[in-house]
């Protein structure tokens, strides 16, 4: 059905948990990168479900609960796309909730700053190349030892919640609670993700801009949004976005369904 402003689609995808269906209204004008942020999480949380429902169906339990923010003591990477999604979302804040919010960022950079840690962050937001994992290892390890709360938790809760980054949505654990206290041990049982939605945007990203694929981390988003702004406020043809974005989630269901079908995979 199509209609002046909106093309509708029915998409239909085959997880390794699953299949999942959707109808996606996707606009036929020029649309920032940002507006198809949502769909992906859309996608990413239905996805997450069929894990969830077959973990439980093989007798596992999910042990992450409210109130349980063991995990929010990590580096956290967002794609671009996700970091201009939360410039936005931190704009519409009222003003107060703002002046907090950038209050707790910049006490998190300033204790950054005395580990030494800042200055690397901002680099590997700015990188102009892939980052290997072997790379970005070490800073992930140094910036856990400091078990520094994220700079949205507070009393143990998430108060970005529903804008939170996918890195924070795909992670659940399967392993008691209590070895969560520290995530660097090998015991640990992560819930599979059947797609990343940070490296779909990502990829995404890095196709529509004709650069590398980066990571941002989380305490250094905010800035690397505002510095990257004549980016955020870039449009493409909708059906382009949605296009680009189906075939880079396709790409990584079939990696994903083979390394699952593949004996030590
Ligand atoms: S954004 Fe929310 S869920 Fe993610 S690490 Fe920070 S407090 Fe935790």
């Amino acid at each position: 059905m199509k209609t002046s402003s909106v093309e509708h689609f029915h998409v239909s995808l085959n997880t390794p948990a699953g299949q999942i269906t959707s109808e996606v209204a996707v606009p036929t004008g020029f649309i920032p990168v940002t507006a198809i942020v949502p769909l992906m999480r859309s996608m990413g949380g239905q996805m997450q479900e069929l894990e969830q429902g077959r973990a439980v169906d093989q007798g596992q339990v999910v042990s992450c609960q409210k109130g349980c923010a063991a995990c929010c003591r990590m580096l956290v990477p967002l794609s671009a796309p996700e970091a201009f999604a939360f410039k936005q979302f931190y704009d519409q804040l009222p003003e107060e909730r703002q002046r907090v919010l950038r209050s707790r960022i910049e006490s998190s950079q300033a204790r950054l700053h005395e580990a030494g840690l800042l200055a690397p962050l901002n680099d590997v937001a700015e990188s102009q190349h892939l980052l290997t994992d072997e790379t970005l290892e070490p800073l992930n390890r140094a910036y856990y030892a400091l078990r520094m709360p994220c700079p949205f938790l507070e009393d143990e809760h998430c108060t970005i919640y529903e804008e939170r980054p996918a890195a924070c949505r795909e992670l659940l654990v399967t392993s008691p609670p209590e070895l969560c206290q520290d995530l660097t041990n090998p015991a640990i049982q992560a819930l599979p993700v059947s797609v990343r939605i940070s490296t779909t945007l990502g990829l995404l990203w890095a196709e529509l801009t004709g650069t590398a694929e980066r990571l941002i981390p989380l305490p250094v988003a905010l800035d690397w949004a505002l510095r990257h702004q004549e980016d955020r406020h870039r449009t493409w043809p909708g059906n382009e976005l949605f296009d680009k974005l189906l075939d880079k989630v396709w790409r990584y269901l079939s990696q994903e369904l083979h390394r699952r079908n593949t004996p030590g995979g």
